[in-house]
């Protein structure tokens, strides 16, 4: 806040100083205004000049024709009498004839000027000595001698003074000696000849000059300024509008008019000036279309005083008199430009800035010119311009606080990123530092170099802490994904594409929620609930099962994704949204199979413990308990002894069995492959069960096909899951019944079948019997002995051998069978 302030009072103080500077520049730099005239001159372009008003000249040629100035006058009146014949509207006769010659030749001038009637002559303003006092010196009028002043039809002055820079821009149009006594100027005079205006005829108004028909527009300052004893003497200033260069009017040579060369007819009803152009005469003075440096002279190159009367004469009958702008709608117009410069500055930036002051810049000109060409008035451009560059130090002052909000910014992006990195290079380190401690006297911005090696330090940070997080992301071994509000993904690290099977590209913009229901993992509805939670900040988790081709389990958590802190979005200048709003999810997907299996195997271990080993170990416990305790006879504790040995086997053979499925599902038992021989494998079989068959009365046959060929399969491991199913088979059929094994090949696979005639396992109960410790309820209870163990040891041992179990059962009993896939070699065996 108080920083704004001071730059508040900073631009208004600049704004001041360039007020100021269009004040000195209006009032005390004039010729800086009265040059840029010149320029709209040479940018506005000559005009056609009236040909009705023609120049005959007193040049180079009729000096060398007549001789050199002056001429006797009678050469003068042969000139004017030609002139006469040839009916000119009006003449004007720029020659000062002051002082005597011979009276011959003052008579036939005197009678010429007298035949034309319409002949104007000039006097000159000039200093001279009053005769009582010498020293008191007055300004009187030069005029003609009386016979010719007699003669002409006016008196006009032919006073025109240059301004400050030496260019002529205006003239005065009346003008008074210091006796009051005022001459209109030349020009006017012989407008009046040529127009027969009568002296009734003119009107002085505030600001005009009304000449006959015509209207001037002047400057009357001299109004408020009477001289002692006159009512109202006024200079009647009015700038020349000029027609181009010197040589834009038509110029006659006045030789070639005493010699009879110029046909009347071109001078007929015109104004004729006669004046002196050749160089040598001096009548000339610099106008607005001079060029300088060229020309004949090295120095300005000058318009005859002759065709300076021209343009006036031309100014004021085709009413192309300027109109000046006072100095307040200069002032004024200096101002609104300083003005728009200034708000352009303030609420523009970059380009849009630079293109409004260009067009300002532009309108300044085009507008300048168009009041200069069209209106007829002298726009006030340099107060106009100066105000326009004067507002720079404004753009300077901003340019200036922009580069030293951009160092703060910068030392504050570097200070919050150091220490990030351990590893940073030293330099780096030492740089960071630099920016950091940014004690910079008188508040000055740091340099450029200072601005890139700030730039150049952010940028290895931030990128070295971007590959940090990479890396993290990367290397996790959970997947990530990132989605916005609406559940699109915006970012998936590596293990989620991975977990996928698609690339980040394949990701990106994919609805996260139908990524998941859609593959059926997931219910569409828990998500959805657990989606809302996390967005109102309770983070959720959900479990979920991916079950082909092994069953892996993984759990999705979910929590809300906030908006950066505030003062993060202010230093990227990024929208900033309030900290703490939730702009998406955060989604992590854990591989939870591990875990699951664990917790399994807890499970199953606790229902072990808890149950199968419990029976066999109460009844060891107990009957121990009674012999130990009761004196039992002879025949009894042999009875008691037994059951207490079958349940310590029971119980032995529980906990192998439990084992070994265990150590068989966790990998940590490998197979020992070698080449079995399927006949002797099932004969083995059929020896061990022989007794418990025959104990049950149960005929145990095989049947193996003499062509099955040798297996590569782990010997010990197939042997416990065929006595598995054999054992099964006896144990749940009832007497006299018969249990078959079979082998044979069947397509790839070998078929192991064992088929009993036994009670069957009912239909409910088919899905279950694979399951550990599953047992039916019919054979728990008739006290045939097992654990639930052996069939999914059968499966277990088929699988790792890369085979299934499957079986068939009815009332009239059961089949199993084991299918083995056949290696080549195997089959290659079987042929030999
Ligand atoms: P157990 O140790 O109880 O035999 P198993 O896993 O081998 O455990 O068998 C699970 C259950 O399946 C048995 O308890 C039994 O009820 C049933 N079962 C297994 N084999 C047969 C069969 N051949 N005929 C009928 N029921 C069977």
């Amino acid at each position: 806040m108080i920083k704004n302030k001071s730059q508040t009072i900073r631009a208004a103080l600049i704004l001041l100083l360039s007020v100021t500077l269009v004040v000195i520049v209006t009032w005390f730099a004039p010729s800086l205004s009265v040059a840029s005239s010149n320029m709209f001159f040479r940018l506005r372009g000559a005009f056609n000049a009236p040909d009705d008003v023609v120049i005959v000249a007193i040049d180079d040629q009729s000096l060398q024709r007549v001789g050199q100035w002056p001429w006797p006058r009678s050469v003068m009146a042969t000139a004017l009498d030609k002139l006469t014949q040839a009916g000119p509207r009006g003449v004007g006769l720029d020659v000062i004839y002051a002082e005597p010659s011979s009276p011959e030749e003052d008579r036939r001038l005197a009678a010429a000027i007298a035949r034309n009637s319409r002949v104007v002559l000039p006097a000159q303003l000039y200093e001279s000595a009053s005769k009582e006092n010498p020293a008191n010196r007055t300004m009187v009028w030069l005029r003609p001698r009386p016979e010719f002043a007699n003669a002409a039809r006016g008196l006009g002055h032919a006073h025109v003074s240059p301004e400050v820079d030496g260019t002529v821009r205006g003239i005065q149009l009346s003008k008074a000696d210091d006796h009051a006594d005022r001459l209109w100027a030349f020009g006017l005079e012989v407008i009046r000849g040529a127009e027969q205006i009568a002296n009734e005829d003119v009107e002085e108004k505030p600001g005009l000059l009304r000449f006959g028909p015509y209207r001037i527009t002047v400057t009357d300052e001299a109004v408020a300024s009477p001289l002692p004893g006159v009512s109202v003497v006024r200079q009647n200033d009015m700038l020349i509008n000029f027609a181009g260069p010197a040589g834009s009017f038509r110029y006659y040579s006045i030789a070639d008019l005493i010699d009879g060369k110029i046909p009347p007819s071109v001078l007929a009803g015109k104004i004729a000036l006669i004046g002196a152009v050749a160089e040598s005469m001096g009548d000339t003075r610099v106008a607005p279309f001079s060029r300088y440096g060229t020309g004949r002279s090295q120095g300005a190159q000058g318009m005859p005083g002759v065709e300076i009367h021209a343009n006036i004469i031309n100014t004021i009958r085709s009413n192309l008199s300027f109109h000046p702008l006072p100095d307040w709608a200069a002032f004024v117009a200096s101002v609104i430009v300083i003005l728009l410069s200034a708000l352009t500055i303030r609420f523009f930036d970059g380009w849009r800035q630079v293109a409004i002051l260009g067009l300002i810049l532009l309108s300044i000109i085009a507008g300048s010119l168009f009041a200069f060409s069209r209106a007829l008035i002298i726009p006030p451009l340099a107060p106009m311009l100066t105000g326009f560059l004067a507002v720079i130090p404004l753009l300077l002052n901003r340019a200036l606080t922009a580069s030293r909000e951009l160092d703060t910014k910068l030392a504050a992006l570097v200070g919050s990123q150091t220490g990030f990195l351990s590893t940073a290079p030293q330099s780096n380190a030492q740089s960071g530092a630099e920016f950091i401690n940014n004690q910079w006297w008188l508040d000055l911005p740091r340099s450029l170099a200072w601005k890139l090696r700030a730039v150049d330090d952010l940028t290895t940070r931030l990128l070295s802490r971007m590959s940090f997080i990479d890396r993290i992301l990367s290397s996790m071994d959970e997947g990530v994904l990132v989605t916005d509000l609406v559940g699109s993904i915006v970012f998936a690290n590596p293990k989620a594409e991975r977990l996928f099977g698609c690339d980040q590209t394949e990701l990106i913009g994919v609805d996260f929620a139908g990524l998941l229901t859609e593959r059926g993992v997931l219910d569409p509805l828990r998500l959805r609930q657990a989606a809302r939670d996390a967005a109102n900040g309770r983070s959720s988790q959900l479990e979920f099962e991916i079950s082909t081709p092994e069953p892996r389990y993984f759990s999705l958590h979910l929590s809300a994704l906030a908006a950066l802190g505030a003062s993060a979005g202010a230093a990227t200048g990024a929208d900033i949204i309030p900290t703490g709003t939730v702009i998406g999810l955060v989604v992590m997907i854990s591989d939870i199979t591990k875990r699951v299996e664990l917790d399994r195997m807890k499970t199953e271990t606790l229902q072990l413990v808890s149950h199968e080993l419990r029976t066999p170990l109460t009844s060891i416990q107990g009957l121990s308990d009674v012999l130990l305790k009761f004196p039992v006879a002879a025949d009894e504790s042999r009875e008691m002894l037994r059951t207490i040995h079958s349940d310590a086997v029971r119980l032995g053979e529980m906990i192998n069995r439990y084992l070994d499925l265990t150590r068989l599902e966790s990998g940590a038992q490998p197979l020992h492959l070698s080449p079995v021989s399927c006949q002797q494998l099932i004969a083995g079989c059929v020896r061990n069960l022989t007794l418990p068959a025959a104990e049950r009365q149960i005929n145990l046959r095989s049947q193996v096909d003499p062509n099955a060929p040798l297996l590569r399969a782990d010997e010990q491991l197939l042997t416990q899951a065929v006595n598995n199913l054999l054992s099964n088979a006896i144990k749940y059929s009832p007497p006299e019944t018969e249990v078959v094994v079979t082998a044979e090949l069947n397509h790839k696979d070998l078929l192991i079948s064992v088929r009993d005639q036994g009670f069957g396992v009912p239909e409910e109960a088919r899905e279950r019997i694979f399951e550990k410790f599953y047992r039916l309820e019919r054979d728990a209870d008739s006290g045939v002995v097992g654990a639930g163990l052996g069939l999914p040891l059968v499966k277990e041992i088929v699988e790792r051998h890369g085979g299934r179990v499957t079986f068939e059962s009815d009332a009239s009993g059961s089949t199993f069978t084991i299918h083995l896939p056949i290696q080549p070699q195997d089959l290659a065996i079987a042929a030999h």
